[in-house]
């Protein structure tokens, strides 16, 4: 590793350390061991600081906790493994992580109603009114990944036996979402050039209709595939969708945070997204966005009352199992956000 990275990963490692002073701290400031602590650690963050700048040094620190690799990989490469471009943390990112890396730093501030989506220190209510107008959808969700997506729709729409079209080069967490539901993937075959296209959607639709006697309940196709990154016919898919008044979800794990996407001019009903693969934010996280007829359902709240006790526990929804990234996963979504916004409308220079 490059004497200067290395040296950066220990002056930050070394922050942290004092950083831990203060957190063991009384409020009311340092006693003689902790400052004694505070300014040993000062001296030797003002050596690794003179190595950084010089260039100069050897290697103090390889491990975290005695067993974990430095990851350096960004500082020291260019990374060019396309899963990871769009995941990359922005610097607001890794800053909020270092402020809300904390078991439930989201939840200071947790107040009546008591949900996620609900809190207003920091922005977090504000945030997801923020990504249902920038997906142009009704209401937004934040879920661990986009998996945790499907799986929310596929829980509310699918029944045990019930019908999903995927495509051929449906994303394995699909089949799984539908899998943990009860259901069947159906999948739509390629033309020869690889694409899904509106007209093989509806034919397969009519397939399984004839088939099984009944309508497939979802309707469910990436945008862009996992295995020739091709562009699929997704307006057309959810005109045909619409047209037998089946629920379509828009599989944006490669476009959201990537490109430009208006759930409502692609007739989504659900339009899903992947945090750590494509909003430079840290794993697992994703986002949810649903349009104000599916919304009722796929965020319906808790009914269930306990038989002793008589609880309940009003507006948790059942899907989110109440509330989801709770902690620096949410919070770093929301630091990359505004550069996550303004760089879709530049894809050209990303690319
Ligand atoms: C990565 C990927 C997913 C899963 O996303 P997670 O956020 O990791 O759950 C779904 N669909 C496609 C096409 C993907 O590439």
């Amino acid at each position: 590793m490059s004497i200067r990275v290395q040296k950066t990963f220990e002056a930050l490692f070394e922050l942290e350390e004092i950083r831990g002073i203060f957190r063991e701290a009384l409020p009311t400031g340092l006693n003689t061991g902790e400052e004694e602590a505070f300014q040993k650690k000062i001296a030797d963050l003002r050596a690794i600081i003179a190595d950084l700048e010089a260039g100069t040094g050897t290697p103090k620190v390889t491990k975290i906790a005695g067993t974990l690799d430095v990851r350096s990989r960004e500082e020291q490469y260019i990374n060019i493994h396309p899963i990871q471009a769009a995941g990359r943390l922005t610097t607001e990112a890794r800053k909020a992580l270092i402020s809300y890396g904390d078991g439930y730093s989201t939840c200071d501030f947790c107040r009546k109603p008591f949900r996620l989506d609900k809190i207003s220190r920091p922005g977090i209510a504000e945030f997801h009114a923020d990504l249902a107008k920038w997906l142009n959808m009704d209401q937004a969700r934040v879920v661990p990944g986009a998996r945790r997506g499907f799986q929310a729709v596929a829980n509310t729409l699918v029944n045990k036996g019930d019908s999903v079209i995927v495509s051929a080069l449906a994303h394995y967490t699909e089949f799984l979402a539908v899998e943990n539901a009860g259901g069947q993937v159906r999948e739509v075959p390629l033309n020869d050039k690889h694409i899904v296209t509106a007209e093989a959607t509806a034919q397969k639709i009519e397939d399984v209709k004839a088939e099984t006697g009944k309508l497939p309940v979802l309707v469910m196709i990436d945008h862009f595939d996992y295995q020739y990154a091709n562009e699929h016919e997704i307006t057309g898919i959810g005109k045909v969708a619409h047209q037998y008044n089946i629920p379509f979800l828009y599989n944006g794990a490669y476009t959201v945070g990537v490109q430009p996407v208006d759930g409502k001019k692609i007739g989504a009903d659900f339009v899903v997204g992947s945090g750590h693969k494509s909003m430079a934010s840290v794993a697992p996280s994703g986002v949810l966005a649903i349009n104000d007829e599916f919304a009722p359902k796929a965020l319906r709240t808790t009914a269930m009352v306990g038989d002793l006790t008589k609880r309940k526990f009003g507006i948790k929804e059942v899907e989110m199992l109440g509330c989801t990234l709770m902690g620096g996963t949410l919070l770093s979504m929301m630091a990359s956000f505004p550069t996550v916004k303004e760089r879709v409308l530049h894809w050209d220079e990303e690319v």
